[in-house]
Protein backbone atom coordinates (compact mmCIF):
# COMPACT_ATOMS: atom_id res chain seq x y z
CA UNK A 1 0.00 0.00 0.00
CA UNK A 2 1.15 3.56 -0.38
CA UNK A 3 2.97 5.65 1.93
CA UNK A 4 0.00 8.00 2.38
CA UNK A 5 -2.97 5.50 2.23
CA UNK A 6 -5.90 6.26 5.34
CA UNK A 7 -3.10 9.04 6.39
CA UNK A 8 -5.06 11.58 8.01
CA UNK A 9 -4.58 15.64 5.80
CA UNK A 10 -3.29 17.82 9.28
CA UNK A 11 -3.13 20.89 6.86
CA UNK A 12 -1.82 21.99 3.70
CA UNK A 13 0.22 25.01 2.27
CA UNK A 14 1.25 26.51 -0.58
CA UNK A 15 4.03 28.84 -0.88
CA UNK A 16 3.81 30.78 -3.92
CA UNK A 17 6.84 32.43 -4.00
CA UNK A 18 8.76 29.68 -2.81
CA UNK A 19 6.66 27.36 -5.47
CA UNK A 20 5.49 24.69 -2.97
CA UNK A 21 3.03 23.17 -1.51
CA UNK A 22 3.24 21.06 1.27
CA UNK A 23 0.76 18.64 3.08
CA UNK A 24 1.31 18.00 6.65
CA UNK A 25 -0.68 14.34 6.97
CA UNK A 26 -0.50 11.97 9.94
CA UNK A 27 -1.10 7.94 10.41
CA UNK A 28 -2.15 6.42 13.60
CA UNK A 29 -1.68 2.26 13.23
CA UNK A 30 -3.67 0.98 16.11
CA UNK A 31 -2.58 -2.60 15.28
CA UNK A 32 1.26 -2.41 14.69
CA UNK A 33 1.63 0.52 17.24
CA UNK A 34 3.33 2.81 14.92
CA UNK A 35 2.17 6.66 14.15
CA UNK A 36 3.72 8.57 11.20
CA UNK A 37 3.94 12.15 10.50
CA UNK A 38 3.78 12.24 7.04
CA UNK A 39 4.86 14.97 4.76
CA UNK A 40 3.70 15.20 1.32
CA UNK A 41 6.35 17.38 -1.19
CA UNK A 42 5.15 19.16 -4.36
CA UNK A 43 8.25 21.20 -5.62
CA UNK A 44 8.14 23.74 -8.86
CA UNK A 45 4.53 24.15 -7.87
CA UNK A 46 2.37 25.83 -10.73
CA UNK A 47 -1.26 25.14 -9.66
CA UNK A 48 -3.72 23.40 -7.86
CA UNK A 49 -7.55 22.79 -7.57
CA UNK A 50 -8.65 21.11 -4.72
CA UNK A 51 -12.59 20.27 -3.39
CA UNK A 52 -14.84 18.89 -0.98
CA UNK A 53 -12.39 19.88 1.38
CA UNK A 54 -14.16 19.20 5.07
CA UNK A 55 -12.25 19.17 8.50
CA UNK A 56 -11.11 15.15 8.44
CA UNK A 57 -9.55 14.46 5.04
CA UNK A 58 -8.49 11.12 5.04
CA UNK A 59 -5.97 10.13 1.82
CA UNK A 60 -6.55 6.88 -0.80
CA UNK A 61 -3.82 7.94 -2.41
CA UNK A 62 -1.73 10.27 -4.37
CA UNK A 63 -0.41 8.93 -7.44
CA UNK A 64 0.97 11.08 -10.71
CA UNK A 65 -1.71 11.48 -13.30
CA UNK A 66 -0.70 10.90 -16.99
CA UNK A 67 -0.96 13.91 -18.83
CA UNK A 68 -3.12 12.81 -21.80
CA UNK A 69 -5.21 11.81 -19.20
CA UNK A 70 -5.38 14.50 -17.52
CA UNK A 71 -6.38 16.66 -20.62
CA UNK A 72 -8.48 13.97 -21.80
CA UNK A 73 -10.77 13.36 -18.28
CA UNK A 74 -10.57 17.17 -17.09
CA UNK A 75 -11.61 18.70 -20.06
CA UNK A 76 -14.40 19.74 -18.10
CA UNK A 77 -12.02 21.35 -14.97
CA UNK A 78 -9.94 22.72 -17.73
CA UNK A 79 -12.62 24.90 -19.35
CA UNK A 80 -14.15 26.07 -16.23
CA UNK A 81 -10.88 27.73 -15.13
CA UNK A 82 -9.32 28.53 -18.03
CA UNK A 83 -10.53 32.55 -18.00
CA UNK A 84 -9.19 32.12 -14.72
CA UNK A 85 -5.83 31.79 -16.76
CA UNK A 86 -5.71 28.63 -14.26
CA UNK A 87 -3.37 26.65 -14.76
CA UNK A 88 -1.54 29.10 -17.33
CA UNK A 89 -2.96 31.48 -20.06
CA UNK A 90 -3.38 29.89 -23.07
CA UNK A 91 -5.59 29.28 -25.97
CA UNK A 92 -5.63 25.66 -27.13
CA UNK A 93 -5.40 22.71 -25.00
CA UNK A 94 -2.56 21.74 -27.39
CA UNK A 95 -0.59 24.99 -26.10
CA UNK A 96 -0.89 23.70 -22.74
CA UNK A 97 0.32 20.29 -22.97
CA UNK A 98 3.33 21.38 -24.91
CA UNK A 99 4.34 24.20 -22.10
CA UNK A 100 3.81 21.66 -19.34
CA UNK A 101 5.66 18.91 -21.01
CA UNK A 102 8.50 21.50 -22.14
CA UNK A 103 8.79 22.86 -18.00
CA UNK A 104 8.52 19.48 -17.09
CA UNK A 105 5.65 19.73 -15.18
CA UNK A 106 3.70 16.60 -13.85
CA UNK A 107 0.10 16.61 -12.36
CA UNK A 108 -0.59 14.71 -9.52
CA UNK A 109 -3.83 13.65 -8.50
CA UNK A 110 -5.11 13.71 -4.86
CA UNK A 111 -7.68 11.15 -4.56
CA UNK A 112 -9.60 10.38 -1.01
CA UNK A 113 -11.60 8.07 0.75
CA UNK A 114 -13.18 10.72 2.65
CA UNK A 115 -13.24 15.00 2.27
CA UNK A 116 -10.26 16.79 0.20
CA UNK A 117 -9.84 15.46 -3.55
CA UNK A 118 -7.97 17.36 -6.50
CA UNK A 119 -4.85 18.25 -8.64
CA UNK A 120 -1.64 19.55 -8.08
CA UNK A 121 1.02 20.42 -11.20
CA UNK A 122 4.32 20.55 -10.26
CA UNK A 123 7.60 19.23 -11.30
CA UNK A 124 8.59 16.59 -8.27
CA UNK A 125 6.85 14.98 -5.22
CA UNK A 126 8.47 14.18 -2.50
CA UNK A 127 7.00 12.14 0.34
CA UNK A 128 8.70 12.28 3.84
CA UNK A 129 7.84 9.75 6.66
CA UNK A 130 8.60 10.55 9.98
CA UNK A 131 8.03 7.29 12.28
CA UNK A 132 7.63 6.71 15.55
CA UNK A 133 6.48 4.03 17.98
CA UNK A 134 3.99 4.29 19.91
CA UNK A 135 4.15 4.06 23.52
CA UNK A 136 2.03 4.98 25.93
CA UNK A 137 2.94 8.21 28.21
CA UNK A 138 4.86 6.22 31.31
CA UNK A 139 1.58 7.45 33.24
CA UNK A 140 -1.05 6.50 31.05
CA UNK A 141 -3.20 3.94 32.86
CA UNK A 142 -6.70 3.44 31.84
CA UNK A 143 -9.82 2.33 33.47
CA UNK A 144 -8.87 -1.43 32.73
CA UNK A 145 -5.36 -0.98 34.44
CA UNK A 146 -6.63 2.07 36.59
CA UNK A 147 -6.38 -0.48 39.88
CA UNK A 148 -3.65 -2.96 39.40
CA UNK A 149 -1.99 -3.48 42.32
CA UNK A 150 1.91 -2.57 42.30
CA UNK A 151 4.35 -4.10 43.99
CA UNK A 152 6.71 -1.82 45.09
CA UNK A 153 9.14 -4.20 46.47
CA UNK A 154 8.55 -8.19 47.54
CA UNK A 155 9.55 -8.64 51.21
CA UNK A 156 9.00 -12.35 50.78
CA UNK A 157 8.34 -15.39 48.48
CA UNK A 158 4.78 -15.14 49.91
CA UNK A 159 4.12 -11.24 48.26
CA UNK A 160 5.68 -13.02 44.74
CA UNK A 161 2.95 -15.52 45.05
CA UNK A 162 0.19 -13.15 45.73
CA UNK A 163 1.80 -10.89 43.09
CA UNK A 164 2.00 -14.10 41.34
CA UNK A 165 -1.85 -15.17 41.73
CA UNK A 166 -3.00 -11.12 41.10
CA UNK A 167 -1.23 -11.50 37.48
CA UNK A 168 -2.99 -15.14 36.46
CA UNK A 169 -6.59 -12.94 37.54
CA UNK A 170 -5.68 -10.38 35.79
CA UNK A 171 -5.16 -12.52 32.49
CA UNK A 172 -8.33 -14.60 33.22
CA UNK A 173 -10.18 -11.38 33.47
CA UNK A 174 -9.50 -10.77 29.63
CA UNK A 175 -8.35 -7.28 29.84
CA UNK A 176 -4.43 -8.17 30.07
CA UNK A 177 -1.90 -9.84 28.03
CA UNK A 178 1.66 -11.91 28.33
CA UNK A 179 4.14 -10.17 25.97
CA UNK A 180 7.02 -11.79 27.89
CA UNK A 181 7.16 -14.54 30.59
CA UNK A 182 10.29 -16.41 31.59
CA UNK A 183 8.79 -19.25 33.29
CA UNK A 184 4.87 -19.96 33.01
CA UNK A 185 2.90 -18.21 35.61
CA UNK A 186 2.03 -21.65 37.21
CA UNK A 187 5.21 -23.67 36.85
CA UNK A 188 7.24 -21.63 38.93
CA UNK A 189 7.87 -24.29 41.17
CA UNK A 190 9.28 -28.00 40.41
CA UNK A 191 7.60 -31.09 41.81
CA UNK A 192 10.02 -30.43 45.29
CA UNK A 193 8.48 -27.12 45.66
CA UNK A 194 11.74 -25.48 44.66
CA UNK A 195 11.92 -22.10 42.54
CA UNK A 196 12.58 -23.33 38.72
CA UNK A 197 14.62 -20.75 38.06
CA UNK A 198 16.84 -17.79 39.77
CA UNK A 199 14.91 -15.05 38.12
CA UNK A 200 11.61 -15.11 36.90
CA UNK A 201 10.47 -12.38 34.88
CA UNK A 202 6.80 -11.68 33.33
CA UNK A 203 5.51 -8.34 31.43
CA UNK A 204 1.72 -7.78 30.96
CA UNK A 205 -0.07 -5.72 28.55
CA UNK A 206 -2.94 -3.77 29.25
CA UNK A 207 -5.31 -4.62 26.16
CA UNK A 208 -7.28 -1.17 26.23
CA UNK A 209 -4.33 1.26 26.38
CA UNK A 210 -1.13 -0.76 25.69
CA UNK A 211 0.27 0.27 29.44
CA UNK A 212 2.95 -2.78 30.37
CA UNK A 213 3.52 -4.12 33.85
CA UNK A 214 6.41 -5.78 34.16
CA UNK A 215 7.11 -8.32 37.55
CA UNK A 216 10.97 -9.46 38.30
CA UNK A 217 11.67 -11.81 40.94
CA UNK A 218 15.30 -12.90 41.98
CA UNK A 219 15.17 -16.18 44.13
CA UNK A 220 18.29 -16.82 44.48
CA UNK A 221 18.94 -13.98 46.25
CA UNK A 222 15.34 -12.47 46.83
CA UNK A 223 13.23 -9.94 46.29
CA UNK A 224 11.50 -8.19 43.30
CA UNK A 225 8.71 -5.95 41.95
CA UNK A 226 5.70 -5.50 39.98
CA UNK A 227 6.20 -2.05 38.55
CA UNK A 228 4.40 -0.01 35.46
CA UNK A 229 6.85 0.00 32.62
CA UNK A 230 8.92 -3.10 30.59
ZN1 LIG B 1 -4.85 0.34 30.62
Amino acid sequence: MSWVHDNIIKAYKVDFEAKTLVMNTFYDDHINKVVEDTDVIFTGYLAHCFEHEITHNIIFDIEEYPMHLFVKNESELLKKNKNHCWPICYKTENELIEYLQKNEYKIFAVDSSCGLTGRVIAKQMEIVVDQKAKEPAVDARCETCMDVKLYEQFSSPGMYMACNNDLRALISSGGFELTSDSTPLDQIKNERGGWVDDTIRHVLRCKTCGQHFTCTVDTYHGGGSFRKGN
